[in-house]
């Protein structure tokens, strides 16, 4: 029983094949997906494919840090405010210091804080990108921290996930784990309790160029289990109930 609770199925890699890509997940055992958009375009598309896939597929609605247009982001904020019931977390947002520097990277801290705010008014999720960022995205969210919040393929220091971790918050550990030292330290370094599985498909996958799909978190879980010295079975199980109560979801 394992659960992807972060990928981009409204992405247009997915547009040909997706009934597959449904069917060959349920295959390799994963019993739930967690899909993550990132503009207000994708937000329509998402939602139709959790109305195909419903009670299998769920929906996050995010924005990414290397989107700038005030505009959008308001009418994003809007579809959150007014679609609370249909969504479970806010996400993907955050901070992308790989893609910008100076000012953008203030403006990036400034929209990250409004985001906090809005899941601590809906009592929603927060789920965090902070490519080459962890340090400040930590540094924000440890200010004044939402209710819940999931730091998505984190790639900062294992200090500042320690930090996070302290307070509470989960870490998705991704499908590169397979070959990244870094995320194998991050799942070395912290508790098996504070962890989740992701594949950010179509991205992250765990052969490097291929097109990622959610049936690859198999992988994810072999390598987790291995590091951990625990049965997959077992690793599965401490996962998805961590994940479950995250997500208020039921199995
Ligand atoms: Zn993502």
């Amino acid at each position: 029983m394992i659960i992807d609770v972060h990928c981009h199925l409204a992405d247009k890699e997915f547009n040909q094949d997706l009934d597959q890509v449904i069917q060959r997940a349920k295959d390799a055992g994963v019993v739930k997906i967690i899909i993550s958009t990132v503009n207000f375009d994708e937000i329509q598309k998402a939602d139709r494919i959790v109305q195909r896939y419903k009670d299998y597929v769920y929906l996050t609605v995010g924005c990414s840090p290397i989107l700038f247009d005030e505009g959008e982001i308001k009418r994003i904020r809007e579809f959150i405010k007014n679609n609370r019931d249909k969504i479970v977390g806010i996400g993907e947002v955050g901070l992308d210091y790989y893609w910008v520097e100076g000012e953008q990277r203030e403006i990036q801290r400034r929209l990250f804080k409004e985001w906090i705010v809005l899941a601590k008014e809906l009592n929603l999720p927060l789920i965090v990108h902070s490519r080459s960022a962890g340090k400040y995205a930590m540094e924000i969210l440890l200010d004044d921290p939402p209710q819940k919040v999931l730091m998505h393929a984190f790639d900062g220091k294992c200090g500042w996930a320690k930090k996070g971790e302290e307070a509470g918050f989960y870490f998705t550990i991704p499908t590169t784990v397979v070959h990244s030292i870094q995320k194998q330290n991050l799942v070395k370094f912290l508790k098996i309790d504070s962890l989740m599985l992701e594949t950010d498909s179509p991205v992250l996958a765990p052969v490097r160029g291929e097109r990622n799909e959610p049936a690859n978190l198999k992988y994810a879980l072999e390598t987790i289990s291995s590091l951990k010295h625990l049965a997959q079975e077992e690793t599965a199980k401490i996962i998805a109930a961590a994940t479950t109560n995250f997500f208020n979801l039921e199995v």
